[in-house]
């Protein structure tokens, strides 16, 4: 592979989010789209058609002229396409969650490293550049609170509001406390509108003794993105939806102690635009922020943890 000559990309599944990825596999630098596919035919065309895409026939044409797959189709199909590009040596980048359970997550990530190629997950709110800049400052979190309601879509109702949307806060969780494993799980967690959970709310304890407690809901009156972490000396406060932080910190002068304003500076951008040029590094053999599947992989399994505990919660 030439390193500096665009990759050949396909994307696969251009339903809601997939459109979306078309439409940067058609317009970033770094790709060159060879296609797209979707098992549903019109819905194929009509992508195609608002990207100026090529739509293609076979999974099997899409496995041929691709170097890397972006794979956004349900997440219990997410291994049985995967796999086909894997297989081949091409590079996936798979939708969030990784897929439908661990077993499918380790089978994915082995496939992709016999194969030698990249394996990246879609935790978008990772590449949001409010997380970027409070990672950077490498915090030591005590306590982190995440927020992340809804309304109801009926998208994604394949899987229950933890695989959902929790799943991206459990990732950041982990990504804050530096993959540190899960001590302790508390949750509850409710159906409303689907016969799934909707709403959750977890209490998590990692082996650093970081407390995080996260919330998510799919039925909810506002869209409200949020996480606050809580250091010993500082307090940042993520919007992602804006893409701010405010943060705080802890100053002690003579005995004195007072709270300054620290002032952290956000470079606004598409956070699935820094998605696909993180994959885009990583097909490449290049380091940079990047979640891979084992990072995927952890979350799906903290992700699994709190549905098991909503469940014992619950009762029989
Ligand atoms: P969607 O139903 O709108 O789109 C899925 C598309 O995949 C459809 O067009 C469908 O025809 C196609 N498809 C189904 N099976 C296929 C197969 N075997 N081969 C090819 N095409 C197939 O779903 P969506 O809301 O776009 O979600 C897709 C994935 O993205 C899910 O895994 C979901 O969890 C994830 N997602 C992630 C985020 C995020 O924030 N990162 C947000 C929404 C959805």
């Amino acid at each position: 592979m030439d390193e500096r000559a665009p990759l050949a990309v396909v994307v696969v599944g251009v339903g809601h989010l997939g459109r979306h990825h078309l439409r940067l596999a058609r317009t970033l630098p770094g790709w060159r789209c060879v296609g797209a596919f979707d098992s549903e035919r019109a819905r194929l065309e009509k992508a195609c058609a608002e990207f100026d895409a090529e739509p293609l026939p076979t999974l099997e044409d899409a496995v041929a002229r691709a170097e890397a797959a972006v794979i956004a189709t349900p997440t219990v199909t997410h291994l049985e396409v995967a796999e086909r590009f894997l297989a081949a040596r091409r590079h996936v980048l798979v939708e969030k969650p990784i897929a439908a359970s661990v077993a499918e997550a380790v089978a994915m990530v082995r496939l992709a490293r016999e194969s030698g190629v990249a394996l990246g997950v879609g935790h978008v709110e990772y590449f949001n550049p409010a997380v970027q800049a409070v990672l950077a400052r490498a915090p030591r979190p005590r306590y982190l609170e995440a927020q992340r309601l809804s309304p109801f879509t009926r998208r994604s109702m394949d899987i229950d509001v933890v695989l959902d949307l929790m799943v991206h806060d459990l990732q950041l969780a982990q990504a804050l406390n530096g993959g540190a494993p899960l001590r302790e799980v508390r949750a509850v967690g409710v159906p409303v509108l689907s016969p799934r959970v909707d709403l959750a709310n977890v209490r998590l304890e990692f082996a650093n003794s970081c407390v995080a407690n996260l919330t998510a809901s799919r039925v909810s009156a506002d869209r409200v993105r949020k996480l606050r972490l809580f250091e010993p000396d500082a307090y940042h406060s993520i919007d992602y939806a804006e893409q701010s932080v405010s943060a705080y910190r802890l100053v002690r002068t003579a005995g004195e102690a007072a709270i300054e304003p620290l002032d952290v500076k956000v470079e606004k951008a598409e956070p699935l635009a820094g998605e696909h040029l993180a994959f885009q590094r990583a097909c490449r053999g290049e380091a940079g922020p990047f979640v891979d599947g084992e990072a995927g992989t952890a979350a799906l399994a903290a992700a699994v943890a709190v549905v098991e505990a909503i469940a014992a919660a619950n009762g029989p």
